[in-house]
């Protein structure tokens, strides 16, 4: 058995780097476990990010989460590339076990697994990602000024993220499974009334083409089975995301869509020295600044929380 540690992170994107950064500042020694496959978090997954503050020309996102990993090993923080496969949260000495069945002691967890974004599962997905393929409009809508764009989905989000395009874009085409929007009624009505933003109903994405950029999409009618072509240079995917909370259920205390609650605005969880930042609570903002910004809070609570105890 290990010894007890001050504070144990899960999760190693820009909230689980930036508590590793505060709580090895504060001298604290964290552990962070990683990931196994996805070390550094979502942003691995894409190219250029403009708007992470502090890079005036833009970085790369691997370049940004080898900075921030880097930047909370330089203060002490130990790192693991391996996942956390089980959790016991409840007592007043936390047990998390890694894959290999070694089990880690801690007086604190903070939890920053973050959320994975629903994928069609369609080849050429992951390949065109940042090349033409996001799921972020706050993100890389920028990218695609007086460009021909599809949003995939008929509810909130698709609806948020079409409108939000449309001020960039030439034209935005949502694709949608059905013939009625799953979303409210006031985004539903904004979205018709766009006059850049048209809907092709009763249809999925069957081919996402282009090699090495975007060039298009085949669409297949889901009542006919007819299929059609549509000419995009970008595809923005809003079929929405899963947070990944499974290995806390039954301890923490998830909201109905599956994320974790916090005491907000503090990142205190229902159990005592456990804390949780970053996408894995937020379904709003979903930004690697507010990753950082609430991975922050939570080391600024677990410091406090291991003080009270001293
Ligand atoms: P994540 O970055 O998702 O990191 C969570 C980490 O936890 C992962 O590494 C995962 O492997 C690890 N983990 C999960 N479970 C376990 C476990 N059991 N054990 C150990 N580790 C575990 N935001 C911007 O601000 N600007 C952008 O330009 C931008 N572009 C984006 C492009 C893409 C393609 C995507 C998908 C997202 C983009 N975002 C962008 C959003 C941004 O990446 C996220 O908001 C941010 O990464 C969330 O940070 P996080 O730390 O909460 O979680």
């Amino acid at each position: 058995m290990s010894d007890v540690r001050n504070v144990i992170i899960i999760g190693s994107g820009p909230a689980g780097y930036t508590a590793a950064l505060y709580t090895a500042r504060a001298s604290l020694k964290p552990l962070v476990f990683e990931g196994a496959v996805t070390a550094g978090g979502a942003l691995m997954n894409t190219t250029e990010v403009e708007n992470f503050p502090g890079f005036q020309d833009g970085i790369m996102g691997p370049e940004l989460m080898d900075n921030m990993r880097a930047q909370s090993e330089r203060f002490g923080a130990e790192l693991i590339a391996d996942d956390i496969v089980a959790v016991d949260l409840t007592g007043d000495i936390k047990t998390v076990t890694d894959t290999a069945g070694t089990v880690h002691r801690a007086k604190a967890v903070i939890v920053t697994t973050g959320s994975q974004h629903r994928k069609l599962g369609l080849p050429n997905e992951d390949a065109l990602s940042g090349r033409g393929v996001s799921w972020c409009a706050t993100c890389d809508g920028f990218f695609f000024k007086d460009q021909d764009i599809a949003v995939i989905g008929g509810g909130d989000t698709a609806m948020e993220e079409a409108t939000f395009l449309s001020r960039f874009a030439k034209s935005v085409t949502i694709v949608h499974r059905r013939d009625t929007l799953r979303a409210s009624k006031a985004m539903q009505e904004r979205a018709f009334a766009d006059p850049k933003i048209r809907f092709v109903w009763d249809s999925e994405v069957a081919e996402i083409q282009g090699d090495p950029k975007l060039a298009g999409l085949k669409l297949r009618n889901l009542k006919t089975g007819e299929l059609s072509d549509l000419a995009v240079t970008g595809l923005f995917i809003a079929i929405g995301h899963d947070p990944r909370t499974e290995l806390f259920k039954g301890q923490l205390v998830l909201d109905e869509e599956g994320y974790l609650k916090v005491d907000a605005p503090s990142t205190r969880t229902n159990l005592s020295g456990v804390f949780a930042a970053g996408d894995v609570v937020d379904h709003t903002y979903r930004q690697a600044i507010t990753a950082s910004g609430t991975g922050c809070s939570a080391a600024l609570d677990a410091e406090r929380f291991l003080a009270a105890l001293a």
